[in-house]
Formats: structure tokens, sequence, C-alpha cells
């Protein structure tokens, strides 16, 4: 048990998971064996964010799953360890790297898989005339970093760190929230920014024009809470711009992907999602706008979800 946690109970009335968060941290109750529930926490900080002593729960529940070989943590090693991605890279063409002071860094998801969301980020940056290099990337760390396994994490992310460091970037411009609280730690060294971020800061809001649909919004947990909960504002606010924004209920509520729960247990991470799938139902928005491809993945099974990135790309006319 921490020494700083007062047993108030906080973190479980906001934990979205099935888990309990005071018994996992309790060590005398679970006889310093990690609990199997540890494999439940979609480590969306929700805990953290409201535990008033500051105990850093989700840290403690990472540190214990590395006690656990699953086939979902076994697949993560694995891919990470032969690929250099957390997922099995396809189809992506090899970047070419130049000496530039920013960078534009996709991150495994979307980088392999949701390509559109890097193609429309790209494009909007060319748009805003930023010039900018991509490197040969591999996985930041991140997924490894929720399972536990720290050291790995930290020599992925040295992998990327050289290569920024060898093109003299500066800047590191991200569309995946694990990304982006992964790169931030190094904050001291490189400016680290959510395109939506800069898309703020070049004040994009001038070229964007009303469209006739409504939309509402998924926070993605590692950016609202990890980052900063102002990105957020900036995401309505370019909805604003765009179409009609309806507010999602408890739009911070995790969609329940999160920490590799979704690659481990596919059943409860639907299950967690339930409460968020009847909310945007009753909503009936004609589009869910994410910033996250892990929600984009999630919340795509029961709506049409889309990457602010491809809203805003289509509202400038730079893709379909
Ligand atoms: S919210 Fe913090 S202080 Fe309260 S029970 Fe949970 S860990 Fe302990
Ligand atoms: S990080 Fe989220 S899912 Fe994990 S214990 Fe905390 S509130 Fe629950």
């Amino acid at each position: 048990m921490s020494r700083k946690c007062i047993k108030c109970g906080v973190c479980e009335m906001v934990c979205p998971s099935t888990l309990s968060p005071l018994r996992l941290i309790d060590n005398k109750r679970s006889r310093n064996q990690p609990l199997p529930e540890a494999l439940d926490c979609t480590t969306c900080n929700a805990c953290v964010a409201a535990c008033p002593m500051g105990v850093h729960i989700t840290k403690s529940i990472e540190k214990m799953r590395d006690y656990f070989k699953t086939p979902g943590y076994g697949e993560t090693l694995y891919n990470i360890s032969t690929y250099g991605a957390s997922i099995v890279p396809e189809g992506r063409p090899k970047p070419n790297p130049r000496p530039c002071k920013t960078a534009y860094f996709a991150g495994c998801l979307t980088g392999y898989r949701l390509q559109h969301i890097s193609d429309a980020v790209t494009k909007t940056l060319d748009h805003m005339g930023i010039e900018f290099t991509r490197i040969d990337e591999r996985c930041c760390g991140s997924p490894l970093n929720r399972i536990g396994r720290f050291d790995l994490a930290r020599e992925m992310l040295e992998k990327n760190l050289r290569q920024f460091r060898e093109l003299g970037v500066e800047t590191i411009v991200t569309s995946c929230p694990g990304c982006t609280s992964t790169l931030l730690e190094y904050q001291e060294e490189f400016d680290v920014c959510h395109y939506l971020d800069l898309y703020d800061s070049y004040d994009i809001y001038g070229a964007l024009h009303k469209e006739p649909y409504r939309a509402t919004l998924q926070y993605p947990c590692h950016l609202y809470r990890n980052v900063s909960p102002y990105t957020m504002k900036v995401a309505e606010n370019i909805l604003k711009k765009m179409c009609e924004y309806v507010p999602l209920e408890e739009a911070e509520r995790c969609c329940g992907a999160g920490g590799g729960v979704r690659r481990n247990d596919i059943g409860l991470a639907r299950m967690l999602k339930k409460r968020k799938a009847d909310d945007i139902r009753r909503l009936a928005p004609d589009v869910v706008a994410v910033a996250c491809p892990q929600c984009s993945i999630q919340l795509s099974e029961d709506a049409r979800a889309e990457d602010l990135s491809i809203l805003v790309a289509r509202n400038l006319r730079l893709i379909a």
C-alpha cells in the first residue's frame, strides 16, 4: 500500500472498469502477490486524477502486470521485439529522413493500420506551410509501459530519440495520445505537441468553414488527463467551426480500449464501452470525432467515428 493512501475510496468511485484499484494497491490484502484484476485496468488515469493524495495508482498497476504472461501481452512483446512496432507492420513506404526542425511521429497504429490519419495530418501540415521530416519510426514504448516493461520501453523510445537528435529536430508533432504522453517525458529536450495544439497555435480556425452535419467528441484519456485538458477545448472549438457540435455525456469517460485491454480481453473492452455506445446512440450524431487511433477503432464498431485530423483535412478539401 502506498504510504500516502488514506483509503478514502475515491479511486473506486471513478474507475470505469471492473477492478478495485484500492484492493490492488493494498499489498497486505493481496499478500504482495499481484492480483489478476490488474489486467482489467485501461490505464485511463481517472483514479490518479481524482486521488486527493497523489498516489501513482496506474504506475503501480502497470508494474504488477510484468508478473503476468497473457497471450495479449505476449503478442505486444513479440511484435515489438520482431518488427519494432506494436502491430504487424504492413504497407508503409520507407521514410526519407532529412535534417529538419520539425518531425511528424505517427506511431504504430496510425502509421501502419490507420494511414488515413497520418495522410490527413501530413497533408494539413503541408497546407499550413510547415516543413517536417519523418524518421524510421520504432514503437515509442507506450504499449510496453502499459504492461510494466519499462526497461524495454525506454530502449524503444531511445531508438527514436537518437534519430530526432541526428536530424536536429526541435518539435515533434504527434497524432496518438499514447505517443504524445510518452514523448512528453522528454519535453525539456523537445517541444512535443499533438497536431490539435499545433493547429490551434497556427490559428487554423479562419480556414475552416461550416458544413451541415452534427458531431460529438470523445476525449481520449491519455490526451485529456496525461497531456492537457485544453487540447479538448481546441478540439471542440475546431468542431464548432466545421459543424454543429453536440457534447457527449461524460466525454472524458474511458472508451474501454486502452491499457492493452482491447488486445488482451476484447470481451471486457466491449463491455466497458457499452455505456458510451448507449450515450452515442441517444445523441445520434452523424459522426463521433476522436483524436486517438485506439478510440477510433473501438468506437467504429458502434458508430461512424473519425479522427479529427480527417474531418479537418476534408473540410480544407485536402482529402475526399
Ligand atoms: S483515491 Fe488515493 S488516497 Fe483515496 S483510496 Fe484511492 S489511492 Fe488511496
Ligand atoms: S487507471 Fe482507470 S481503469 Fe485503471 S484503476 Fe485507475 S480508474 Fe480504474
